[in-house]
């Protein structure tokens, strides 16, 4: 069975065969994946800046963005159904938030995450999954399933950013526009807000397109005007406080490796709150589920190209004009 993914022994993103999975086990299915979305996290793994591969193996199958069908199902999934795996398991002995659910909140640190740490993703034809990860995903949403892992993430951030304002937040700033980035400001206009979104995209770029057609400001590389919410998702959070209304929130949801000078008097004096937050909770997910339902399908189908497993390689490498790469495997 072909699988995608790293091999940590010769250091380099390889197409490798694995054997076929066994019959699932008690509170296990098997699934058929059909489609697997590739990101900047899949893009990092590939320089090998992060990820482990199984305990006792040298080689991590990529992929955490899934739709897939239960092949064997169980008790709770019938065969055909279509469903998307959560993304990150519990640390074991689990720590008492990941008991509790929340693996997106565990204290340990020591949690699996399929496709990225010490687990096996999902760019292979088959994979047996712990049945108790799965969501269900209806049929009217396939085209768009692929989007619902990401989505789940910019769920947490918005609800995490919308609770830590002390009032009702009206506007909200999006730095960066990429999928994240996008799916934030698509999902604060759904949410009332008005969104601009600042980045380094020239004006005709098919995402400025894409985000102007939503209904959001699209502002090159300026500063806008300040807002409630400020999200950052370009992976740089320098003067974003900057931009921030008081009482507003800062949420950093993309990675960055610099310091953010934090000036205390006029976070005190403006009742301003940044906070980071990662990964998704199950409600989170469902909650991704339903809302692509309600983001306009056109825009939602704008940020999608489809390639045919053969052209991984290329998914790998630099940032795709079409915000979001999704692989099919069938
Ligand atoms: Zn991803
Ligand atoms: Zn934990």
């Amino acid at each position: 069975m072909r699988a995608i993914g790293l091999d940590f022994e010769h250091r380099s993103l390889t197409e490798t065969s694995l054997p076929p999975p066994t019959e699932p086990r008690s509170g296990e299915v098997l699934l058929r994946v059909h489609e697997v979305g590739i990101c900047a996290t899949d893009r990092e793994l590939a320089k090998f800046r992060f990820g482990l591969p199984p305990e006792g193996e040298s080689f991590l199958a990529l992929g955490h963005e899934a739709l897939a069908q239960v092949e064997v199902g169980d008790g709770r999934w019938a065969k055909g159904d279509w469903v998307a795996p959560m993304i990150r398991r519990s640390c074991t002995p689990a720590c008492s938030h990941c008991a509790q659910g929340r693996r997106d909140l565990c204290q340990t640190g020591a949690y699996l995450e399929r496709g990225i740490n010490r687990a096996h993703g999902y760019l292979m034809p088959f994979t047996l999954d712990t049945s108790a990860e799965l969501l269900a995903v209806p049929e009217s949403l396939l085209d768009v399933a692929a989007l619902a892992e990401p989505l789940s993430v910019v769920e947490k951030a918005v609800e995490t950013a919308l609770r830590a304002h002390p009032m009702e937040p009206k506007s909200a700033v999006v730095a960066g526009a990429g999928p994240v980035g996008i799916l934030t400001a698509l999902l604060l206009q759904l949410r009332g807000l008005a969104v601009t979104v600042v980045s380094l995209e020239p004006e005709d770029h098919p995402r400025v397109q894409l985000l102007r057609r939503s209904g959001a400001v699209y502002r090159r590389g300026r500063q806008p005007e300040k807002a409630d919410l400020v999200f950052e998702a370009a992976g740089g959070a320098l003067h974003l406080l900057d931009w921030l209304a008081p009482c507003g929130v800062l949420m950093l949801i993309g990675a960055a490796e610099e310091d953010m000078p934090l000036p205390p008097l006029r976070m005190l004096v403006d009742n301003l709150t940044v906070a980071g937050t990662v990964n998704a909770g199950r409600a989170h997910f469902q909650q991704a589920i339903e809302d692509l339902a309600l983001i306009p399908r056109h825009l939602l189908a704008a940020m999608l190209e489809r390639r045919s497993l053969d052209e991984w390689r290329g998914s790998f490498e630099g940032s795709p004009l079409i915000p979001k790469i999704v692989h099919r495997l069938d």
